[in-house]
């Protein structure tokens, strides 16, 4: 079975993002030369210079830190939502040129995500839904075969492969999108694929940038749930989830 699980690491960050933002921002208010600008922003200044900054919404100098985040065990179904966000850049491992036929997964069709609920139903559901991998990973096979083999087969037999099908994304956000992205996708209105992804990627930020991603996750944290009827009505939960009280 060629089943996958979410696997999220921040590959590289803007080193000391925090000192980084806080230098730009002073420069905004100070005649200073750059030079020694960087070497007056001390460590304990930074930080309280950073949360001030961002309680005015002077977003624009957090936009000079960014953050890579490396992503497997993901459906192309996530993919569909990640890459809505304009903001930034992207690279995924394509289907046109990396084969997914059955010689090229050891365990026997190409990887693929099942979703919770699925799963929650059962072993026999499980089954059932490992049964239809296998008959699209027939399809897809068969097709390469008639399109000749190789890349230029791949291209078009990947037209019959699922949304499950797992990818691997590397994605780099600034600070700026990385904060507007777990405002939408942290939020429990999210699809849960991108949501448990945001929610390891803005764990991962906070142990980088403490204070650029204090407040960061869901807009209840800092007021009414703008959801309307919407809304998933768990917000005191989630708060407490954040730490927020
Ligand atoms: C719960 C939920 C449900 C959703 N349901 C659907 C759905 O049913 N159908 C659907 O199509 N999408 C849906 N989406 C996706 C949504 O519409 C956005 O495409 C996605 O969340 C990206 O948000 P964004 O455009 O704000 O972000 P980004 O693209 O990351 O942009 C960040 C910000 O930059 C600014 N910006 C970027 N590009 C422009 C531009 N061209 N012009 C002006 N300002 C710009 C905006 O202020 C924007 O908020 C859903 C998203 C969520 C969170």
């Amino acid at each position: 079975m060629g089943k996958a699980n979410l696997k999220v690491r921040l590959l590289e960050h803007t080193p000391n993002p925090e000192k980084l933002v806080a230098m730009a921002a002073r420069l905004c208010y100070s005649p200073a030369q750059i030079d020694d600008l960087a070497a007056n922003v001390a460590q304990s200044d930074q930080q309280a210079f950073v949360k001030k900054l961002l309680d005015m919404g002077h977003y624009s100098a957090i936009e000079h830190v960014s953050f890579t985040f490396g992503i497997e065990g993901v459906s192309r179904s996530l993919l569909a939502q990640l890459t809505r966000h304009r903001i930034a850049s992207f690279s995924v491992q394509s289907q046109r040129y990396v084969g997914e036929t059955r010689e090229h997964n050891a365990r026997g069709t190409f990887e693929y995500i099942i979703p919770e609920t699925i799963e929650k139903l059962g072993p026999q559901a499980v089954a059932e839904f490992a049964a239809q991998m296998a008959q699209i990973q027939t399809w897809y096979d068969g097709w390469v075969a008639k399109l000749g083999g190789g890349r230029s087969a791949y291209e078009d037999a990947r037209f019959v492969l699922p949304n499950a099908a797992e990818t691997k994304i590397v994605v780099t956000m600034n600070a700026r999108e990385l904060r507007h992205f777990f405002n939408l996708r942290c939020c429990r209105r999210a699809q849960w694929e991108i949501r448990r992804l945001a929610e390891q990627m803005l764990h991962l930020a906070k142990e980088v940038a403490p204070v650029l991603f204090a407040d960061a996750g869901p807009p209840c944290l800092a007021g009414p749930c703008p959801e309307g009827q919407l809304s998933c009505g768990q917000r005191e939960a989630v708060r407490r989830r954040y730490g927020v009280t």
